[in-house]
């Protein structure tokens, strides 16, 4: 065990707290005392004239959470805290020497630590989660020079080797080491562990004898998470959206999950842009950063760094409910195929335009499908079709349906943030209502509450419970708990599911996805473009694409959707489906 502080006084009172402990064998606890005895023993000689016991925190070391195959995403190092005891400085001499040396070493001002060093106490901290190589500079710095009212504690900071990946996912921690976003903030009880506790007596304080305790109690060291991520589909997807966001100027995010169809597991999550949790109150968004540059009262400037900061950590895949477009003709497609109310030689002539309850609806495209099968319906995203589908199921059904693919609730990921969706109440739900929604127009979902509603249609009719935390594992990798895939219910039948991934597989080989054809590969999907409810401007718009592979049997699914692409006529099938293609192109050779 290395000390980083090896003044003459020290050492001689680590030997003998060394012997006096080393019983117990733990260098955590010797390395908690060794800060209790050389850091704090002037004050607590002071205090314990007053105090007839004393209770002193040992710190539980933070867990780390790996991603599925080991990879290490966030893990808690050791850092020092460099305090100075201005009571103890001997000399002028010696207070302009520290002043120096400090402020060259650790980058602050030599005023700051005179300031400090003027005070008439014991304990002053000069900076705080200082690393490895500055440490060993201080300890050299007070050893060379005879110092002994300088010193280091232990302390731990949180690092995030993979930087920005999976960022919105992970969150982060504070200054105290606490959860506050994301994993971090909803399993901060699992990860944090259990503070120890010294409880010394008064006496021998200050002596040359070591401190005589009463009682100690180790630190519990807080439990290890392995995550359903895969950190290798993270980086594909993290790499193809970033891309995406910048070619096609998206002015209000991206996000995409790719999700284990079989099993409800999420094997990445990802929005854009997004932040480095090893500084997560740094503003990444160059454009964000300047218009909070450009604001010149200082109130108002702080209250939109604030805003700023909270927009750059939210996870956009479980926070953000928004209109699905076509992409929820997937769901309509299933349930009408379930109550048989419409079958698969099903003849429709679309016009190019559709009325119903008095309102005229447009297809997409103006002159009209002509007369088609249903699945060239799916194929060309044909609105009146599946108006007349949605009629044909009945409010009562399409409701049914829509609460069984889980669109009424919160899916109960285990993240923090997760929003609901948006949608017609039973009073209100009328035939206009049943006509927009069975093309997924004037209702919100979240982008998580969709991909795991089309993973049922398409992985043999089950909802499964989506989930990112695979196992709780202790700090000898003893498996604490771990997560078994939970089946909410069973939506459709396993032969409507059969067909459903089925016909969109024809909708990537013959219909409107065919750009995200993948040679070699059987893909399935849909696209979907939504106009954003109550926007003034109606070229602002969403584009999505829900694929999934192989076709025959499904494995995953893979969601992206682009808020506010910034284009001169876009679709979900000339922008999105090629993003799905290319991040599948990576994953399944990989898979
Ligand atoms: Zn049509």
């Amino acid at each position: 065990m290395a000390f980083p502080s090896t003044t003459v006084q020290m050492k001689k009172r680590i030997v003998a707290l060394i012997l006096a402990i080393s019983v117990l064998g733990s260098s955590v606890i010797i390395g908690r005392l060794f800060q209790l005895q050389v850091v704090q023993a002037e004050d607590l000689q002071k205090r314990a004239a007053r105090q007839q016991m004393r209770v002193t925190s040992l710190s539980a070391q933070r867990g780390t959470i790996y991603d599925r195959n080991g990879e290490i995403l966030a893990m808690s190092g050791t850092v020092w805290t460099v305090y100075l005891s201005p009571v103890d400085i001997d000399s002028e001499e010696e207070r302009s020497l520290i002043a120096k040396g400090l402020s060259e070493i650790l980058d602050v001002s030599e005023e700051f630590v005179l300031e400090k060093s003027q005070r008439n106490t014991y304990y002053e901290i000069i900076k705080k989660k200082i690393e490895r190589p500055l440490a060993d500079e201080v300890t050299e710095f007070v050893t060379e020079n005879g110092i002994t009212c300088v010193g280091l504690e232990e302390d731990y900071k949180r690092y995030y080797p993979y930087g920005t990946l999976a960022s919105t996912v992970l969150g982060f921690t504070g200054s105290e080491n606490q959860g506050a976003y994301g994993i971090e903030a909803y399993y901060d009880s699992v990860l944090s562990g259990t503070n120890g506790q010294i409880v010394s007596a008064k006496n021998a304080w200050g002596t040359d004898m070591p401190f005589k305790y009463e009682k100690m109690y180790e630190a519990q060291n807080g439990n290890d998470l392995v995550l359903t991520i895969d950190v290798n589909i993270q980086r594909f997807v993290d790499k193809h959206l970033e891309q995406a966001v910048i070619e096609h100027e998206v002015q209000n995010k991206a996000c995409a999950i790719v999700m284990d169809v079989k099993t409800g597991e999420i094997l990445a999550m990802s929005t854009k842009p997004d932040f480095d949790p090893n500084s997560p109150n740094t503003i990444y968004d160059e454009n964000v950063q300047a218009q909070l540059d450009a604001i010149t009262d200082e109130d108002a400037r702080q209250e939109a760094l604030l805003e700023a900061q909270y927009e750059q950590w939210r996870n956009k895949a479980i926070s953000d409910p928004y209109e699905p477009g076509s992409v929820f003709k997937i769901i309509t497609a299933s349930a009408v195929l379930e109550e048989k109310v419409v079958g698969l030689n099903n003849s429709f002539t679309c016009t190019g335009s559709y009325e119903s309850g008095g309102v005229v609806y447009h297809c997409w495209k103006l002159a009209g499908h002509g007369t088609q099968n249903f699945a060239q319906t799916l194929q060309n995203s044909c609105n009146p079709a599946f108006i007349s589908y949605g009629q044909a199921l009945g409010k009562e059904k399409f409701r049914e349906y829509f609460q069984a693919f889980g669109l009424t609730q919160t899916t109960g990921i285990d993240l923090p943030g997760e929003a609901g969706s948006i949608y017609h109440a039973e009073e209100d739900f009328g035939v206009t209502e049943l006509s927009s929604s069975s093309f997924g127009q004037t209702f919100k979902v979240t982008a998580l509450q969709l991909i795991t509603a089309v993973s049922a249609a398409v992985n043999g009719g089950e909802l499964m419970q989506p989930y990112i935390v695979k196992q709780v594992a202790d700090e000898e990798k003893n498996v604490v708990s771990e997560t078994t895939p939970v089946v909410k219910r069973q939506v459709i039948s396993n032969e409507t599911s059969a067909t459903m991934a089925s016909l969109c597989e024809s909708v990537v080989s013959e219909g409107s996805g065919r750009n995200a054809r993948l040679p070699g590969f059987r893909i399935g999907g849909k696209t979907g473009t939504s106009e954003k409810l109550g926007a003034n401007d109606s070229d602002w718009k969403i584009l999505s694409f829900v694929g999934f592979a192989p076709a025959d049997d499904p494995q995953i699914a893979v969601l992206v959707m682009l808020d506010e692409p910034k284009l001169d006529d876009p679709y979900g099938s000339t922008i999105a489906a090629p993003i799905v293609k290319n991040m599948l192109a990576d994953i399944l050779p990989y898979c």
